[in-house]
């Protein structure tokens, strides 16, 4: 089959389809109407699904496990809520919800993977599954499908996802080997101290005091705890505390984000934030109440895994579109769930328009796609999905 060709026959198709789905999104938790809309589709062309996490989310295969192994590409499904400014003549009909990261790109392109690796069914030497994930942007869906046995019966050995940026053109893709998205753990810190006058501050313990001392120390949780060759943040974003300019307070409350890029790299800022909360507020006579959440982990790429997607990659859209990065970003991803339970590939489809001086970003209000990329998507995923099958 010229998959090429066929691709191309697709577009107008899956370019409505994408548009369909930037006018009704669905946020996290909420994707049911969308997953509807491509249990029709997947009907329609005979693939075999399922829908899973109370039809918030649908896994699709095609060919056979009995041929040799399983792979999976990913696609996140949901959207944020914010209010879309592109003015766009299909942009999002719902007041307050928008598709700002893409992510009916994302999933426009798996539908075509699906249809064509369908179509292909007969020459698959193995069985790709496609994976339509609700809530990327925020509760991790990702978890929850692994949990609800989507990388099982069949083992799945592999799974390639994407994202679009739109910092890269139309046309290209971007690789990175290795780290590419960080581990983030959120945290709530309340330093108990006790109130007083504000004339007689050895009457109390003040919280004030030790939340500027607590905000200092951790600067040194980066700087002086971790090499400098690897990479960590510690932010503390928002900060409450005290009453009035002549008590002193009894209480300040902050909460933060850390961010890592290994998970040694997460449990000692962990220990750090810890060690330095209870010991700033016992230097004070105070209290430190530190309530911890882990977000998502890094997202590790598998090197082989990758040579390979790339070395695909390149064969499809030729070597000059193919960028390899080098630098991992502090920004997270819940693909980082499946890359942790298989060697797996997470990269970047350009989504930005090459003939426009201002390409917004993701998350803004103003975010638009370059929708050929869609084309390349549909082919970067049947390439590494078939050159999966046949090779690592
Ligand atoms: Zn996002
Ligand atoms: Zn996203």
């Amino acid at each position: 089959m010229d998959i090429d060709k066929r691709i191309d026959e697709m577009l107008p198709m899956l370019t409505a389809f994408r548009r369909e789905l930037h006018e009704y999104p669905d946020l996290s938790g909420e994707e049911q109407p969308t997953c509807a809309r491509l249990a029709e589709m997947l009907g329609r062309n005979g693939i075999e699904y399922k829908l899973m996490l109370d039809g918030t989310a649908a896994a699709a295969s095609v060919g056979s496990a009995g041929n040799g192994k399983t792979v999976a590409l990913r696609a996140d499904t949901d959207a944020l809520p914010l209010t879309e400014e592109t003015g766009l003549p299909f942009a999002s009909k719902k007041s307050g919800v928008m598709h700002a990261c893409g992510h009916d790109i994302h999933t426009a392109a798996a539908l075509g993977a699906a249809i064509l690796l369908k179509e292909m069914e007969p020459e698959l030497t193995g069985m790709v599954k496609i994976f339509f994930q609700p809530a990327e942007e925020g509760t991790g869906g990702a978890e929850r499908m692994i949990a609800a046995g989507c990388l099982d019966a069949p083992h799945v050995s592999h799974v390639l996802g994407l994202h679009v940026n739109p910092a890269i053109a139309a046309g290209r893709a971007a690789f990175k080997f290795g780290k590419m998205h960080a581990a983030s753990d959120e945290f709530t810190l309340i330093l108990h101290g006790r109130g007083c006058h504000g004339a007689h501050p050895e009457e109390g313990c003040d919280a004030v005091a030790m939340a500027g001392q607590f905000i200092t120390a951790i600067q040194n949780i980066a700087s002086r705890g971790i090499s400098p060759l690897d990479s960590a943040v510690v932010t503390v974003g928002k900060i409450e505390g005290g009453t009035k300019g002549n008590i002193i307070a009894g209480r300040v409350e902050m909460t933060g984000i850390m961010r890592s890029l290994s998970e040694e790299t997460r449990l000692l800022l962990r220990r750090r934030l810890k060690e330095t909360a209870d010991g700033v507020a016992g230097l004070f006579g105070g209290r430190a109440e530190l309530i911890l959440r882990p977000s998502y982990g890094a997202l590790i790429n598998d090197d082989t895994v990758t040579k390979t997607v790339a070395a695909a990659a390149r064969a499809a859209i030729g070597a000059e579109n193919v960028i390899i990065k080098t630098e991992p970003t502090m920004g997270t991803e819940d693909f980082a769930y499946f890359a942790a339970a298989r060697p797996s590939c997470f990269y970047e489809l350009g989504c930005g328009f090459s003939d426009r001086e201002t390409n917004f970003p993701l998350h803004s209000a103003r975010f638009e796609a370059d929708e050929r990329c869609i084309r390349t998507g549909v082919k970067l995923q049947i390439r590494g999905a078939l050159a999966l099958l046949t090779n690592n």
